[in-house]
């Protein structure tokens, strides 16, 4: 990071002084989203990576681990196993997660919950820091069958639920939440309507503690624009927009109010200014994205700039195992440094990295002196 900002400062100074552009020093993203496999055993009418499932392109294993190790050796420090696509349906997915564990790298994984079994398989090899997050959205089987149409006839959300006791007996160290999209009459994937349920707020987080989760974690349903960015489009809904946050926020309330002592109920950012009217302050980016620097997101698609534009063109930072060659890399980073405006690309993005963009953005047009080297050890959080 404090090379990277100092880089920025010298980057500025050259274009200022009509010289050429430095070269970004040796650096790699601190932290990676990483889709192993774009194949889902689900068709959830809320799925914002829909355009990009199943397609037929896969990982080249032997080449995706080359491009870990070597984004390893220059500075990666957490993996985020996610999608587009479920992770536990990467062959070897267990064993994948001991390779990037074998590096040191923290982890997570993100999972619609439909193998657990695989997830009690990698187990064994999380720690303290890790964590493990079910998408599930729902409090009923109904919903969660209506929601997420599983290609197994028989799965329901008891059975999803009934894995945690045993994956905790396994290893009791890591973290495993509940997440719950929250989702409104009048918001849609394309043509497909989505199915509400606000009226399971409650429902979802007294299951999740019953279950042993740790947490339930809200957030707000996302749209794909035609550009491909990831939005939130509450204005499909102007006319009852009030009434929906009024109905989130008791409801989020009251789920709070039950939970028992060790359970936490969370509101992810974007829900947070949501509730608060303020969402639209998180659109407005700097021109230039520092988070493309410190976080990228590999799927067999290709190596993208950030999760709010997974799959698209412009986006686009080079090939899955881009990292591979890592000189190769950071010239392509650099490239999208300069080409890619968040300004304008962004401009509809409630973004998540809004606070850490115009920070850095203040860092490097500042003269304010810069430390030896950066502090972040001490908190032993290395996800973005
Ligand atoms: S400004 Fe935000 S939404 Fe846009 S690329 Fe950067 S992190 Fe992603």
């Amino acid at each position: 990071m404090v090379d990277y900002v100092r880089w920025q400062r010298a980057s500025r100074a050259a274009a200022a002084a009509g010289q050429p552009e430095p070269e970004l020093p040796a650096l790699a993203p601190l932290s990676i989203n990483l889709d192993l496999t774009t194949a889902c055993n689900y068709a959830c009418d809320h799925c914002i990576d829909w355009e990009i499932l199943n397609s037929k392109v896969r990982h080249e294993d032997e080449r995706l681990r080359a491009s870990i190790r070597a984004m390893a050796l220059r500075g990666l420090r957490s993996v985020i196993l996610i999608g587009g696509g479920e992770p536990t349906l990467y062959p070897g997915f267990a064993e994948f997660v001991r390779f990037v564990k074998e590096l040191g790298l923290q982890t997570a994984v993100v999972s619609n919950g439909s193998r657990n079994d695989r997830i009690l398989q990698a187990a064994p090899y999380l720690q303290r820091g890790d964590w493990v997050r079910l998408s599930l959205d729902a409090g009923s089987n109904e919903v969660f069958r209506q929601m997420h149409k599983p290609s197994s006839q028989s799965l329901t959300l008891d059975e999803i639920c009934g894995w945690i006791p045993r994956i905790k007996a396994v290893n009791p160290a890591f973290e495993i939440g509940f997440s719950f999209v929250i989702t409104w009459h009048g918001g849609s994937r394309g043509d497909v309507r989505v199915i509400e349920n606000i009226h399971e707020i409650e429902a979802a987080a007294e299951r999740a503690w019953r279950a042993g989760f740790d947490y339930i974690s809200f957030k707000p349903f996302l749209e794909r624009q035609p550009d491909g960015a990831e939005v939130m489009d509450p204005h499909k809904v102007a006319a009852e927009l009030q009434q929906i946050v009024e109905r989130i926020r008791a409801a989020v309330a009251r789920a709070r109010a039950r939970a028992p002592a060790g359970f936490a109920v969370l509101e992810s950012t974007n829900l947070r200014q949501l509730l608060a009217g303020t969402w639209q302050a998180f659109t407005r980016q700097p021109r230039q994205c520092h988070m493309q620097m410190l976080r990228q997101v590999v799927t067999p698609l290709g190596t993208f700039n950030c999760p709010a534009h997974r799959g698209v063109a412009k986006a686009r930072v080079g090939e899955a195992a881009l990292w591979q060659q890592p000189g190769f890399a950071m010239a392509a980073t650099q490239r999208i440094l300069g080409a890619f405006d968040a300004s304008t690309e962004c401009a509809q993005v409630t973004c998540l990295y809004h606070g850490t963009n115009w920070w850095l953005e203040g860092l490097i047009a500042s003269s304010t002196p810069l430390p030896a080297d950066a502090p972040a050890a001490e908190r032993a959080d290395w996800f973005l």
